[in-house]
């Protein structure tokens, strides 16, 4: 029988936590009162991680280990987890301890109010504020506006999930923070717990401030995926009209000042605008198109609808 729970947690190169991984969350689970697995995915770990996992796997039957070939990131980790997952409720941690699985039962009492998506929320950060929780408040700040699904703490990786959600999701590059902005995109209910943060206790951490970069990139893909995805000609397609007209308008000002004045425009920097703006214009279209046609065999290509039914009642 499949189990209620599935416990997602990508682990790289974190041997030293993996016993006081195992205690602490079948502590939490047991209180929690239901069927459960608990899915690690060994993220390429180059220390004694997946020996250590593998101690527990064989002690403990509802431990699955998937192991990588290597190191593919954290947001592979959470889609091999979200794939293999059987629970109707996904939840997903952190490897190294910092999440604490004791915050696992608010989760699942929020769940059964009903909401698709319940997020953690670290009320009482233990990182440093310039390095960590700056950055991470610009983005939360960011993302819940370009998505519209506001959330304290995006990138609290203890949350949970109706199954169904994680599993309609394709993830790629480290997008993994952006599953609650994601979901959006086929209705789904949100709601947050604040819970227990803590200091890590053993190994480093693998991400530096160059994330933050790279978070701000990523979120000009979400929100062009969740605005324009199905229809891109719309965004490319209204710049470059905008831009063929206006230089289209320059060139016929150039073209009475030629023929009506007399003057010569061979010299004038509009002439340049001019040539500039309709050349722009023309390319935006037909990447517009291009775009189109691309977003076509995307959605072909792995039948995915541009809709997400909740229900149908037709008998
Ligand atoms: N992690 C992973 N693959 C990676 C980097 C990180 O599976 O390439 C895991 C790591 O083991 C930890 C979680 O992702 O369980 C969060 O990483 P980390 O603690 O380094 O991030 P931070 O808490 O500093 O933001
Ligand atoms: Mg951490």
């Amino acid at each position: 029988m499949d189990p209620k729970l599935s416990i997602v947690i990508p682990l790289y190169n974190e041997a030293d936590s993996v016993e006081a991984l195992y205690a602490e969350l079948t502590a939490a689970l047991a209180d929690a009162g239901c069927s459960y697995e608990v899915i690690v995915v060994d993220d390429g770990s180059r220390d004694d991680s997946f020996a250590r996992l593998k101690a527990v796997y064989e002690r403990d039957g509802r431990w699955r280990i998937i192991r990588f070939r290597r190191n593919f990131g954290q947001t592979a980790g959470f889609a091999a987890g979200f794939a293999a997952a059987r629970g109707e409720i996904v939840i997903t941690s952190d490897a190294d301890l910092q999440n604490d699985p004791r915050d696992i039962p608010k989760l699942l009492a929020k769940m059964a109010e009903g909401y698709d998506i319940v997020s953690g929320w670290r009320v009482n950060r233990k990182e440093p504020f310039l390095s960590r929780r700056l950055p991470s408040m610009i983005a939360n700040w960011l993302i819940s506006g370009v998505s519209g699904v506001m959330l304290h703490d995006y990138g609290c990786s203890l949350k949970a999930y109706r199954s169904e959600v994680v599993k309609s999701i394709h993830l790629y590059g480290e997008l993994h923070r952006f599953i609650p902005a994601l979901a959006s995109w086929m209705g789904v209910s949100v709601a947050e717990v604040p819970v227990n943060d803590r200091a890590r206790q053993f190994g480093a951490s693998k991400y530096g401030i160059s994330r933050t970069f790279r978070v701000l990139l990523d979120l000009i893909t979400v929100r062009f995926m969740l605005g324009y995805a199905t229809r891109p000609i719309h965004v490319f397609g209204s710049l470059g009209l905008a831009s063929g007209a206006l230089g289209l308008l320059v060139g016929l000002y150039l073209t009475f000042v030629k023929l009506v004045l007399g003057e010569s425009i061979g010299s004038r920097p509009l002439l340049l605008l001019a040539v500039l703006l309709v050349l722009l214009g023309v390319q935006m279209v037909s990447m517009g198109l291009l775009a189109e046609m691309v977003m076509r065999v995307y959605h072909e290509a792995q039948q995915k609808p541009i809709y997400v039914i909740r229900e149908q009642l037709d008998d």
